[in-house]
């Protein structure tokens, strides 16, 4: 049997003010972070994320990489009127259905992408596992850039991030300015992410 989640009950887990306990914040993350990328993702369309399963059988981490879909119609075509979010981890099975996310703290749906996202040629930035988890947290304020992060795919070698141009641009700035900000522990993979989004600008330097 599957988890079934209702994500307003970890409302205010992590709240800076929070004092509520390590795993269950570790937990309110999990599930919150597939709410933020099956509403930044587009509906009805399985997303090869690159988050991670939070499992351990056998102490060991399941290396395994969550797939997800926000689920807006029934096998039948017809709209359903309780709109879910389905997810699995391929690798140790486990799976589950995330309700009440419309409103929640993670609900990114209101973000749109650039207009050329879902119909041009996008840019994909490849990050490490640390980078990625880096700039995630690093961005956890600001929406409109998670909602370019988070939804980045389980390549073969690790996460991919797929952007615009304009969008790149966006987070460079982004990503500078919460380095800003970061602790100094976290600042040497937001550097490296930086140097790899750098890397994709055109060669004239400039952002849009
Ligand atoms: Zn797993």
């Amino acid at each position: 049997m599957g988890w079934s989640t209702d994500i307003t009950h970890f409302s205010g887990v992590l709240d800076p003010s929070s004092n509520a306990p390590t795993p269950a914040k570790n937990i309110a993350r999990f599930f919150g972070s597939i709410v933020q990328a099956a509403t930044a993702w587009l509906p009805g369309d399985l997303l090869e994320s690159a988050i991670h399963c939070r499992r351990r059988p056998k102490r060991k981490a399941c290396l395994g990489r969550i797939r997800l879909a926000l689920v807006e119609h029934d096998e039948n075509g017809q709209p359903i009127e309780d709109v879910r979010i389905l997810w699995e981890c391929p690798v140790c099975e486990d799976y589950g259905v995330i309700r009440n996310w419309k409103g929640s703290d993670w609900d990114l749906s209101d973000i749109e992408r650039d207009d050329g996202f879902w119909d041009s040629e996008t840019l994909n930035v490849h990050l490490s596992d640390e980078e990625y988890l880096a700039v995630r947290e690093a961005l956890t304020d600001g929406r409109r850039l998670l909602a370019l992060v988070i939804v980045a795919k389980a390549g073969a070698t690790g996460p991919v991030v797929e952007l615009t141009s304009s969008e790149l641009g966006l987070l460079v700035k982004g990503v500078a300015e919460a380095l800003k900000r970061a602790p100094r522990a976290r600042r040497k993979p937001l550097r490296a992410v930086i140097g790899k989004l750098t890397q994709h600008l055109p060669a004239d330097g400039s952002m849009h």
